[in-house]
């Protein structure tokens, strides 16, 4: 559970800003039912002829040829780097296996045909319909070293962070599309706290399972707990409006720090998902939460499920994992920046 966690908190930061790409072709189908074809790192290296090595981050691997061209592989995103430019691969296959990688066969292929090796590529059962168009992004840049490789590591060493998954138990918080607030905020949570935790954070829980605890209760343990940050997560309703979309972090209007903080995970989920960015707002409200915690606190809205996408999406344990590595990212940033000793 805790290595998916990590895995997909690169996922997040990986793709961040990437809005156009090059394809890799799909496999093709099996011809009866689509069966996937894999193959490993270690099996592509020796076709090849070519070297694998961990590395330069702690969720990448390396191919080398020996005229010096690099191929760099990232654990649970569907990107690929090739002499620095970054290409998308058919499917988020990327998985490790042991010190080995499994990748779609079509990656394979396409790196075959990149660098002339055509009698290597391997026949799919049938042959595809589709032209594709094999763009790199952007210019050529070497990847850069990223806050996932400090999912687990010692960067949150000396934070207590109180989190707190809105709602449950009795109070299933807003409803929309067949979708309660309380169902999709705690595995956010959870996963949120597993990141921080595998970071060397100290993590405090209002809840872990479908519990209540009253606003006061929240409050409460977070203060006791002497916690320096405070995240408070929920999911939003438009009552009127059910075409409205997005995520938004609010805090407590005389706050600085809480407004910088909310920044950070505004920015981190802004990068980590196509749903629009509302940005970090003051409390117009007076929430709980935000008043009485005596720390630096935040409440994100993940999205809205009154919209029929949204709801759907927030369902969906790979965008619950995505917002987690965002949040955890925005946590990584705050803290990081010089605000190990925060106050209100
Ligand atoms: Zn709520």
């Amino acid at each position: 559970m805790r290595t998916s966690l990590i895995l997909f908190a690169a996922i997040a930061l990986f793709v961040a800003g990437c809005t156009t790409t090059g394809q890799i072709p799909p496999q093709d189908p099996l011809v009866s039912g689509y069966e996937p074809r894999n193959i490993m790192l270690s099996e592509m290296a020796s076709e090849l002829g070519w070297t694998y090595e961990t590395g330069p981050g702690a969720y990448d691997y390396t191919l080398l040829s020996p005229q010096g061209d690099q191929l760099i592989f990232r654990i649970g995103t569907d990107y690929l780097n090739i002499n620095g430019a970054r290409w998308q691969q058919e499917r988020d296959a990327v998985e490790k296996r042991g010190n080995d990688l499994m990748l779609p066969e079509s990656t394979f292929n396409y790196v075959c045909k990149h660098f002339g090796r055509h009698d290597l590529v391997r026949t799919p059962l049938r042959e595809s319909k589709i032209e594709y168009k094999l763009e790199p992004i952007g210019k050529t840049e070497a990847p850069k070293p990223s806050v996932e490789n400090k999912a687990t590591s010692t960067v949150l060493k000396g934070l207590t962070i109180c989190i707190d998954a809105g709602h449950g138990g009795s109070d299933p918080g807003g409803i929309g599309n067949g979708v309660s607030e309380k169902q999709v905020v705690l595995p956010v949570a959870l996963m949120l706290r597993d990141l921080c935790e595998s970071a060397s954070a100290k993590v405090i829980m209002t809840r872990t399972t479908d519990v209540y605890p009253d606003l006061d209760d929240r409050c409460d343990i977070a203060n006791g707990g002497k916690c320096d940050l405070f995240m408070s997560i929920h999911a939003n309703i438009a009552p009127n409006d059910d075409g409205v979309t997005g995520f938004e972090v609010f805090y407590n209007k005389n706050s600085v720090p809480g407004g910088e903080f909310a920044k950070a995970l505004a920015v981190a989920m802004d990068k980590a998902t196509t749903s629009p960015n509302r940005g970090a707002k003051k409390d117009p409200r007076g929430l709980r939460v935000l008043e009485k915690t005596k720390m630096t606190a935040t409440l994100v809205e993940l999205g809205f499920l009154s919209n029929a996408g949204e709801a759907k999406t927030l369902t969906q344990k790979d965008y619950q994992e995505k917002m987690a590595a965002a949040l955890f990212e925005g946590v990584v940033n705050f803290w990081t920046k010089g605000n190990a000793s925060v106050s209100k």
